[in-house]
């Protein structure tokens, strides 16, 4: 696999992964479209916390990790969440556990992976903090994008369930790559809640304007 990444490379020179530039893997313009801050939104009671605006570049970045699984933008979309993730421990003594939001079954199917578990497995020995794959859909749903934000809540009511019933309740750090209009967090957040679950904050690589 290594061998098969570094011949690729050697083939297709890496370039930017916002325009294209042979400079990776991120331009200097593109590196100002992607600075590290320390946003925070709420969704109900919990604060989302977030490193990088969704702009045309980061949009970019997040669809050659998730869709194309290039390592590099994985690696970004790790960095932005690692920075997000010490901002939000600064507000917890307590030692959360880290849940993944999970992808729609369908997702997993095309690009062979879940994506959120996937980075949130990385992040895990960066902070010292554990990780459990605690939720899942339990239904069908349809694709977010091509809803606005009151059929998005919809679409997601009762659609997320637990795994497993843990033997211990945990305070949890949800962990996702995107928010929008919060309405997977706010799913997640419910099911957590009514099994005992305290939830210290969501982290996100980015946030989105709200939709209308
Ligand atoms: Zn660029």
């Amino acid at each position: 696999m290594q061998f098969l990444t570094s011949l690729q490379e050697l083939l297709f020179p890496p370039h930017c992964l916002g325009c294209g530039l042979p400079s990776a893997p991120l331009c200097s313009r593109c590196k100002n479209s992607f600075p590290l801050d320390n946003h925070q939104i709420h969704i109900g009671r919990v604060t989302v916390y977030s490193a990088v605006n969704y702009n045309a570049v980061t949009r970019r970045i997040l669809l050659a990790a998730k869709e194309d699984g290039v390592r590099s933008a994985d690696d970004l979309i790790v960095s932005a969440l690692h920075h997000s993730l010490l901002y939000a421990m600064r507000n917890t003594d307590n030692q959360p556990i880290l849940v993944p939001i999970p992808s729609a079954s369908r997702a997993v199917r095309t690009r062979g992976r879940d994506f959120v578990q996937e980075i949130s497995k990385r992040l895990s020995p960066l902070v010292g903090l554990p990780v459990q794959n605690l939720l899942r859909h339990n239904r069908m749903v349809n694709d977010q994008s091509r809803l606005d934000a009151s059929g998005r809540f919809k679409n997601l009511d009762g659609a997320i369930t637990l795994t497993k019933r843990p033997i211990r309740v945990h305070e949890v750090f949800l962990i996702d790559d995107l928010v929008t209009t919060g309405a997977t967090l706010n799913e997640a957040v419910r099911t957590l809640e009514v099994s005992g679950f305290k939830v210290a904050g969501a982290v996100t690589a980015l946030v989105s304007l709200p939709l209308r």
